[in-house]
């Protein structure tokens, strides 16, 4: 039986009371045995705080981006070195709002994801079209690029400790989830090119499903053959619903 990841990623939000209070919820609620695993993705700051509070528990953490260099003059920017310091063992690469606020590029993101992986980190790679993008019936050419990217300079290889998020644009903060159906083909689509190269890697391989999960639709997503798990924005920030995202998995 697969094992679903329900990660949370707080984006820009939080405060040191916040992350004492969400974290010591999380804990409270883990007690459960269940199918999922849980992670959490900080800001900077608060990831000393997540260390000492998350240390020993079942709760995996993580940093939201990365620099692929190991220091220098990089000024506001934080390396895999700095990351492992604080007990991350995943990193976000290539969210939508670093390819476009921030104009990482695809290969920025794959240079990332191959500093990660050399680090021991595990790269949570997100990928997903615009609405632009899905309207002009490009989803597929548009997640194939940005994989292609990554494979082009790690190979399949690289995807053997990876996962991968599928994030519509479209879906990320806005209420408006991919349906079940729209998710899953984009995941099986995803799947399906890393059996080509490899058919182990691509069936152990995790995607998540980013894009207003909530406690509402999760049980559908994570239903679906290929979604293993979400990568949760909003719904992230309060133990209630975070929880009921990840009962939804049972
Ligand atoms: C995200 O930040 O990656 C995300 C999916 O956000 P939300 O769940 O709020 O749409």
């Amino acid at each position: 039986m697969r094992k679903i990841l329900v990660a949370g990623n707080w984006k820009m939000h939080g405060s040191r009371a916040m992350v004492q209070e969400l974290l010591s919820g999380l804990l409270d609620g883990t007690n459960k045995a269940g199918n999922a695993d849980m992670a959490v993705f900080p800001p900077f700051p608060y990831l000393a705080e997540t260390q000492r509070l998350l240390t020993g528990s079942s709760i995996f953490w993580g940093g939201q981006t990365l620099n692929p260099a190991a220091q220098g003059a990089h000024t506001g920017e934080v390396s895999a070195g700095m990351l492992l310091d604080f007990g991350c063992s995943m990193v976000l690469v290539g969210h939508s709002e670093r390819r476009t606020i921030y104009a990482e590029s695809d290969e920025d993101v794959a240079e990332r994801f191959e500093a990660a992986l050399a680090a021991g980190l595990v790269p949570v790679l997100c990928v997903g079209e615009t609405l632009e993008e899905r309207e002009n019936g490009t989803t597929e050419t548009v997640v194939a690029r940005q994989l292609d990217a990554v494979l082009n300079r790690c190979g399949i290889e690289g995807f053997r400790r990876a996962i991968v998020a599928y994030e519509p644009v479209w879906a990320i903060g806005t209420g408006k989830t991919a349906s079940p159906d729209q998710a899953q083909a984009v995941h099986a689509f995803i799947r399906d090119k890393f059996v080509s190269q490899d058919d182990i890697i691509a069936g152990q391989l995790r995607i998540l499903y980013g894009g207003s999960v909530n406690g509402t639709n999760a049980a559908d997503l994570f239903a679906r053959e290929d979604i293993d798990g979400g990568l949760v924005g909003g719904a992230s920030l309060k133990v209630a619903d975070f929880l009921a995202i990840r009962d939804a998995v049972d």
